[in-house]
């Protein structure tokens, strides 16, 4: 399966799971503990959202993406990068997927109650493959909306490229029918894995992340600016709105407006926060947060 040999290499890549006891010489059992570590995390609430604001170019917060954090009672923050792989690889990610998504949900209602400034749009959640496919990925999204009366247009759902690869007419009807119910949809990552442009013709998609790998370094590469340069023409003509990811300078992010490019995510704005602090950001008289 092409994904999994994807999230297999990218996990090993990034020499994972040395949090674990260095003596641990064998993958399948970093990997056997790494499940298990996954399960008690479920099991003892060690999950956590962190949300990292998108602004517009006036600086305002338009959105926020959520992205999932374990607070490891031994080895503090893990990222995603260390563990999602293996959670997508053992079916783990299904579960963890659904935890993601009600704790989202729920986070949004406490911000609807409390008030959200009308400059923000919507909240983006990651969704693996494994979990867009199940069969009750649909009801069960829409009941947890319903059960907090939360409207489908305040939540964003992030897929990526590949999953589209095998699974294109079921993955096109699923977005159909969430699409009735306001919610919508971004392609994440855009660029880096099989692009197809008949998805962008399709599927009913709202929003192009441009990945970070064409943004660094944007100014000092013509070849990354021309393949940015026809992301954002060709999402122009299909009404799609582009976010650009991973902006840590203001030179980066104005070579992307110089091209047309009026969303962004990044250090420059913000690293993902904590739902306190985001909100209180999200709150602040003024949004410019350049600092
Ligand atoms: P992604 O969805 O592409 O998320 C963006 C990643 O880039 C996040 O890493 C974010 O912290 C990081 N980032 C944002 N701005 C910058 C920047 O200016 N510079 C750099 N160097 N990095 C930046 P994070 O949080 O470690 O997540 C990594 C990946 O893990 C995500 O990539 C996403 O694919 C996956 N992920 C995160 N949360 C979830 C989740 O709840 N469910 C699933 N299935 N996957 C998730
Ligand atoms: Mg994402
Ligand atoms: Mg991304
Ligand atoms: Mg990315």
């Amino acid at each position: 399966h092409a994904d999994t040999a994807l999230y297999r290499v990218k996990a090993q890549g990034r020499n994972n799971f040395q949090f674990f006891d260095p003596e641990m010489q064998s993958t399948a059992q970093e990997r056997m503990e790494l499940e298990k570590g996954l399960h008690l995390a479920l099991e003892n609430n060690e999950f956590e959202l962190w949300y990292q604001p998108q602004v517009n170019d006036a600086d305002q917060i338009i959105g926020a993406e959520a992205l999932l954090r374990w607070r490891h009672p031994q080895n503090g923050v893990i990222y995603p990068g260390d563990f999602i792989g293996i959670a997508e690889e053992s079916g783990q990610i299904v579960e963890i997927g659904n935890w993601v998504l009600k704790r989202a949900i729920n986070q949004l209602s406490d911000w609807h109650q409390q008030g959200l400034p009308e400059s923000f749009n919507r909240l983006a959640v990651n969704i693996s493959p494994l979990q867009f496919m199940q069969v009750d990925f649909v009801d069960r999204l829409v009941e947890m909306l319903n059960e907090k009366n939360i409207p489908g247009r305040l939540v964003e759902l992030e897929i990526t490229e590949n999953m589209l690869l095998n699974n294109f007419s079921i993955a096109s009807n699923k977005m159909k029918l969430l699409k009735q119910r306001g919610i919508s949809f971004a392609i994440d990552d855009f660029g880096t894995g099989y692009s197809s442009l008949r998805y962008l013709r399709d599927l009913p998609l709202d929003i192009l992340k441009i990945d970070r790998s064409f943004v660094s370094g944007l100014r000092a590469s013509s070849e990354l600016a021309a393949i940015v340069e026809v992301i954002i023409a060709t999402a122009d003509r299909l009404d799609l709105t582009v976010i650009a990811e991973g902006v840590e300078t203001l030179n980066e992010r104005s070579a992307l407006m110089e091209l047309g490019c009026h969303c962004f995510q990044g250090y420059l704005f913000s690293k993902p926060m904590i739902p306190d602090v985001f909100y209180a950001k999200l709150q602040a008289p003024s949004h410019s947060s350049l600092v």
